[in-house]
Parts: C-alpha cells; structure tokens; sequence
C-alpha cells in the first residue's frame, strides 16, 4: 500500500500523485498551473485536498499540517484537506473512514463534515494506493 493524492476543484479532480508507505506530495506546480488557466475564475475555497493514509492512520501529521499551512499561504484562504483510509484492501471495497480538517491560519485547524469525492473518484483513489505499482 502507498499513499497517494487527489486534488479536486469544484469536484473534478485536477491532479493525482501517487507518493510511497509513508507520505504523498500533491503536486503544486499543476494546481498553480489550474489557477493561471482559470484566471479571474478562480476561487481557492473550491479546491479539496484528499489523500489516503495506511489503515489506522486516520490524522493528519506533522507533515500534513506543514502542508495545509503552505496552501493557506499560497491560496489565502482556508482550504479543505481530507484524510482518507479504507478498511481493507479489497479493490471494489469502497469502505473507508475520513477525517476532513479546514486551516484557517496561525495553526488553527478544525475539524470539518466535508467530503465530495464520487464513488469514481474514491475507487480510482483506491487503485492509487493499493493496485497501481511503480507509478508516478
Ligand atoms: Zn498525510
């Protein structure tokens, strides 16, 4: 199992990573790059961040809090970063548990009821993490 990432905007997803057993980076060079194609458009509070944990590891970390931090920075707003781990292993098993956590500067993180992935999009999140190998 890795961990990997999705980034959705107004719920399509706009960029995926794939990272190792212990983290993921979301790649921010394509987030910017959706902010420039959106121009004017763009409105920070609609982008999610979601990314899977192992089995147990349903916090956020250090380093995920080090991260919620630089996008606050970068967007200027509080954004919404998930944290998602599945009960099993099983593909087609979409059971899981999230913990989704709104930064809203100066370290302040709350707990948050969000979460706005499809069925499609937690599957291919599953297939990420646990079915796809030697990937980027
Ligand atoms: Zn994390």
């Amino acid at each position: 199992m890795v961990e990997s990432s999705v980034v959705t905007y107004q719920g399509r997803i706009i960029d995926y990573s794939i990272g190792n057993a212990g983290s993921v980076e979301f790649n921010f060079e394509r987030i910017w790059e959706f902010k420039r194609y959106m121009g004017e458009e763009f409105q920070p509070y609609l982008l999610n961040f979601y990314h899977v944990h192992p089995e147990g590891l349903n916090i956020y970390s250090e380093l995920d809090k080090k991260c919620m931090e630089g996008f606050w920075i970068a967007f200027g707003y509080p954004i919404y970063f998930t944290v998602i781990t599945f009960f099993s292993s099983e593909l087609f098993d979409l059971s899981l548990t999230y913990s989704t956590y709104e930064y809203s500067g100066r370290g302040a993180i709350n707990q948050v009821d969000v979460v706005h992935l499809s069925e499609d999009q937690i599957l291919f999140l599953k297939h990420l993490s646990y079915y796809f190998i030697g990937g980027t």
